[in-house]
């Protein structure tokens, strides 16, 4: 959990109730030292105040849904209607206005990562005659013999993941490697050729003629899912 808020008090009391919940805490008070924090360990949630004092909370916003889909909780300070349309508009997930009840917010909060684990569980896809389940972490290839487990790489896992979060969806190069690598990657295509060759040799029945993980020449990256079949 990532707290961006520039009141020394708020920040503190933050703090000290989530992690008496049993969250973990990073925190940050500037909006460019908040997306250092967060590329270096990304959070599985972010509460951010929208008047920071480098940038504006909301620029805050888009920078990180550059390369993130994790829950972002607005702590507003203005009561007026248009800075919260504008941060939900920018991506965040919902927001408080201070004052806030504590209760609130954790209540907030916990709804916020629950939408987020059951977008992330996801179901099960299919690449070829690979069975791709997310939430359990697993792959199976179905042969003759029956299934059999294949093992993927942190990175060649990361990858597929996005991919599949988009189905037919094209995801930018830069996307990719940002989520891969963070902020910074984004001349590394090579690591992406890289890695996507090996995952097409693992899931793909042909790998050189790839009918679900597809390349956009100078765009990125597509996953295709297989044509549904009509009854
Ligand atoms: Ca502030």
């Amino acid at each position: 959990m990532l707290i961006v808020e520039d009141e020394p008090a708020l920040l503190r009391a933050l703090q000290i109730n989530l992690r008496a919940r049993g969250y973990e805490v990073a925190t940050s008070s500037a909006g460019q030292d908040a997306l250092v924090v967060a590329a270096r360990q990304p959070p599985d949630a972010v509460l951010l105040d929208l008047g920071l004092p480098d940038m504006d909370g909301t620029e805050l916003i888009r920078k990180i849904r550059t390369w993130s889909s994790v829950p972002v909780i607005v702590l507003s300070g203005r009561a007026g209607s248009g800075d919260k349309i504008r941060a939900l508009d920018a991506g965040a997930d919902d927001y408080v206005t201070k004052p806030f009840a504590m209760e609130e917010l954790l209540a907030r909060l916990r709804a916020a990562l629950r939408r987020d684990a059951h977008v992330a569980a996801g179901s099960t896809f299919t690449v070829g005659s690979c069975q791709i389940d997310l939430a359990a972490h697993t792959v199976s290839r179905a042969g003759l013999d029956g299934t059999e487990p294949v093992r993927l790489t942190k990175t060649e896992w990361r990858m597929l993941e996005v991919l599949l979060q988009a189905p037919g969806r094209l995801v930018p190069s830069a996307k990719l490697l940002a989520e891969l690598w963070g902020p910074g990657a984004e001349d590394n295509t090579h690591y992406l050729r890289f890695h996507m060759a090996r995952l097409r040799r693992k899931l793909e029945d042909d790998p050189a003629r790839p009918r679900h993980l597809l390349t956009e020449p100078g765009m990125g990256y597509r996953y295709q899912p297989p044509a549904r079949r009509t009854a």
